[in-house]
């Protein structure tokens, strides 16, 4: 599983770093920062609703 964020559609709403804290983070902008491409495995559905909340739809979630 692989996660991406287009760091040009987050509006910095925070949803994203609030909810899963190991796996995103905001910069000093708060503009999302991926801090874990490659999350494990039994975080797919949190990861899932997370793209789904995302009001940017900055988030995708690649299952390999
Ligand atoms: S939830 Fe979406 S809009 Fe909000 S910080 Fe995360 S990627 Fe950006």
């Amino acid at each position: 599983m692989r996660v991406s964020v287009d760091r040009s559609r987050c509006c910095g709403a925070g949803l994203c770093a609030q909810d899963l804290p190991d796996v995103f983070d905001q910069g000093d902008d708060a503009v999302v920062v991926l801090l874990d491409e490659h999350p494990a495995d039994e975080l797919a559905d949190d990861l899932d609703d997370v793209a789904f909340a995302c009001p940017s739809g900055a988030i995708r979630v690649h299952r390999d």
